[in-house]
């Protein structure tokens, strides 16, 4: 059977003597695993096209067991963001993310495109030569997004424990309960985290806000640091 994906190469292993399979996010089957046969061979064709973060169309042969890629069409190869190491920090950061989040071969357009969104979006900031905050920012924005298209969303205007709406003063977060913790409920609760009120405010525009609109936004060094702990510690709860 032959089978056409749309997908982002995240990564790729060297196997035997002149083979590689690649992992691969598509829109159809969400992480697949595909063997190129022959591609480090010198002068393979299919090898300039079958480079990590590559978004392509890719057509596989699979009968049993792994499915073997036959061609390759490159649509975007984000030549920006290969040429930035912190873009590619962040980007295989994301990757990792990808891996842990999602099961294989599970499929989700939302998510999908997502990522596309996220991929063309930093290549242009990479582009504009935007420092290292604002592609941190956009990748820490995204990742909450993400996070919330995946079904882990987070209570923002609330308190998780008496669901008093939240205003400006000392609220702490919790990634068990995933939201936020009102001042008067977090002195009975021993795992929390302080979240600063620019934080939340921050969190409030990533859910509601499309992704291609972080690049702008404006955050001091000390938020962005409050910002990656909370992201951690939510993530480090969800695997685990
Ligand atoms: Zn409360």
């Amino acid at each position: 059977m032959e089978y056409k994906y749309q997908g982002v190469i995240f990564s790729k292993i060297d196997v035997g003597e002149v083979d590689r399979i690649y992992s691969i996010y598509t829109l159809e089957a969400g992480i697949i695993r595909v063997l190129a046969k022959g591609v480090r061979k010198p002068n393979a064709k299919l090898a300039g096209n079958l480079e990590p973060i590559t978004y392509l169309e890719i057509f596989v042969v699979k009968n049993k067991g792994m499915g073997k890629i036959i061609g390759a069409i490159p649509l975007n190869n984000f030549s920006q963001i290969k040429e930035n190491i912190v873009s590619l920090e962040n980007i295989f950061y994301v990757f990792n993310i990808f891996n842990q989040l999602i099961t294989q071969e599970e499929q989700d357009a939302q998510v999908f495109n997502f990522l596309i969104v996220f991929l063309i979006s930093l290549d242009e900031l990479t582009l504009s030569g935007k420092n290292e905050i604002k592609i941190t920012i956009f990748t820490v924005g995204f990742l909450f997004k993400l996070l919330s298209a995946l079904g882990y969303e987070l209570q923002m205007q609330e308190c998780v424990n008496c669901l008093q709406k939240i205003t400006p003063r000392e609220n702490y977060f919790n990634s068990a309960k995933g939201g936020i913790i009102c001042p008067k409920c977090s002195a009975r609760e021993i795992r929390k985290i302080k979240i600063n009120d620019e934080t939340i405010k921050l969190i409030r525009i990533f859910l509601n806000n499309k992704i291609e609109n972080f690049g702008k936004l404006k955050v001091e060094p000390n938020i962005l640091n409050n910002l990656k702990i909370i992201l951690n510690d939510y993530l480090h709860w969800i695997n685990n």
